[in-house]
C-alpha cells in the first residue's frame, strides 16, 4: 500500500505559491508568463541554459518565491482537474484590452471558480491606444465578477507585458493573496505531488516534469506516478541546474520512471521497489482493461 505521512501542525513550514494564467488565446498569457520568468532574481545567476519543464520557479526581488504553471493554455487545468489534481492555489485570468471577455476567458473563469480556486485579474494590452480597461471591469461586473476598484473582492492590476509595464504590481497582488492563503506544507517527509507532463526522449529514456507539493524528493527515491514506477536517477530544474533534492513547490524534470504517466497523475515515495512496480503493474493492468471494455460498447 502507499504509505500516507501525516502532518502535525508544527511540520508545516511556508511554501510558494502555485499560480496558473488562464486567458482567452492572444490576450498575452505567453508574453506575460515570458516576461515573469525575467523577473526572477537567480535566473541569471545560474547561468544554465532555460528549459521548458512545465513550471518554473521565480524568486522575486524581495526574496519571495512564486511557481507558475506554464503549459500554454488551460489545458492542464482541465486535463489535470478531470484527474482530481488541484496543484494550482491562484488563477491569473489575462483579458486584452483592446478586445472583450471572450468565451475561453469566461471558461477559464468558470474553470476556476468550479475548482475553488481564487481569481486575480490582469487587463493586459494597456500600452495600445485601443484599450479600454474599464469595458473590460464592465463585462465582467456583467458576469458578477466585481474587482477590487468597482468595489469588489476581486484584485485587478491593468498591465502591459509586451512592454513590461506594471508586472511587479501584478505580482505584488499574487503575493499578497498568497498570504491570505496561508499555504504551507510540511518538507521533510518522503515527496507527494503532480506529473505535469511526460515524453520519451530518445537519449535520456522517459522525461516526467513534476511538480513536488509536499516533502523533499531526492535523488534514488523509489516512485510510484501512475501506471508507472521507477527511482530517480536524475533532476534538474528549469535552469537546467543539476538538483539532488527538491522541497514543495518545486517544479523539476526527472529520470528514471519507466513509462509516461498522464498530466494529473499523482506520484508518491515507495519503501519497496518491488511493490512499487507491482502496483504500477496493475494500474496497468486494469487500464487496459477498462479501455478495452470501452471500446467493446
Ligand atoms: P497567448 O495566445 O495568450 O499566449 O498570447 P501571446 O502572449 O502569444 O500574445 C498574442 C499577441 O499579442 C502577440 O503578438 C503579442 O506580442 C501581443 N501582445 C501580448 N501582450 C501585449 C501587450 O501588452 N501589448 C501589446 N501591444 N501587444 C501584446
Amino acid at each position: 500500500a502507499i504509505p500516507v505521512q501525516e502532518d502535525k501542525d508544527e511540520d508545516l513550514l511556508p511554501r510558494a505559491p502555485i499560480v496558473t494564467v488562464m486567458g482567452h488565446v492572444d490576450h498575452g498569457k505567453t508574453s506575460l508568463l515570458d516576461r515573469i520568468r525575467n523577473a526572477d532574481v537567480i535566473a541569471g545567476e545560474a547561468g544554465g541554459i532555460t528549459q521548458h519543464i512545465g513550471a518554473y520557479s521565480v524568486t522575486l526581488e524581495n526574496g519571495k518565491r512564486i511557481t507558475f504553471l506554464d503549459t500554454p493554455g488551460h489545458e492542464a487545468f482541465t486535463a489535470m482537474r478531470a484527474r482530481g489534481a488541484q496543484v494550482t492555489d491562484i488563477a491569473i485570468i489575462i483579458v486584452a484590452a483592446d478586445d472583450d471577455v471572450m468565451p475561453q476567458t469566461k471558461e477559464a473563469i468558470a474553470h476556476a471558480q468550479a475548482a475553488g480556486v481564487p481569481m486575480i485579474f490582469a487587463i493586459n494590452k494597456v500600452d495600445k491606444p485601443t484599450a479600454n480597461p474599464d469595458k473590460i471591469r464592465e463585462q465582467l461586473s456583467q458576469m458578477n465578477i466585481l474587482v477590487e476598484e468597482w468595489g469588489g473582492k476581486y484584485q485587478c492590476q491593468e498591465i502591459s507585458a509586451k512592454q513590461g509595464l506594471y508586472i511587479d504590481e501584478l505580482l505584488e497582488k499574487v503575493l499578497l493573496e498568497a498570504e491570505l492563503l496561508d499555504l504551507k506544507a510540511n518538507p521533510n517527509k518522503n515527496a507527494v505531488g503532480t506529473v505535469i507532463e511526460s515524453s520519451l526522449d530518445k537519449g535520456r529514456g522517459y522525461v516526467t516534469n513534476m511538480l513536488v507539493e509536499a516533502g523533499t524528493l531526492k535523488i534514488g527515491d523509489i516512485i510510484l506516478a501512475g501506471r508507472y514506477a521507477g527511482r530517480v536517477r536524475a533532476m534538474h530544474n528549469e535552469h537546467g541546474k543539476n538538483l539532488k533534492e527538491a522541497g514543495p513547490a518545486v517544479p523539476v524534470s526527472i529520470l528514471g520512471i519507466n513509462g509516461a504517466p498522464s498530466a494529473g497523475d499523482k506520484f508518491y515515495i515507495m519503501d519497496d521497489e518491488r511493490e512499487a512496480r507491482s502496483i504500477a503493474t496493475k494500474r496497468e493492468q486494469l487500464y487496459r482493461e477498462q479501455g478495452l471494455r470501452t471500446q467493446k460498447h
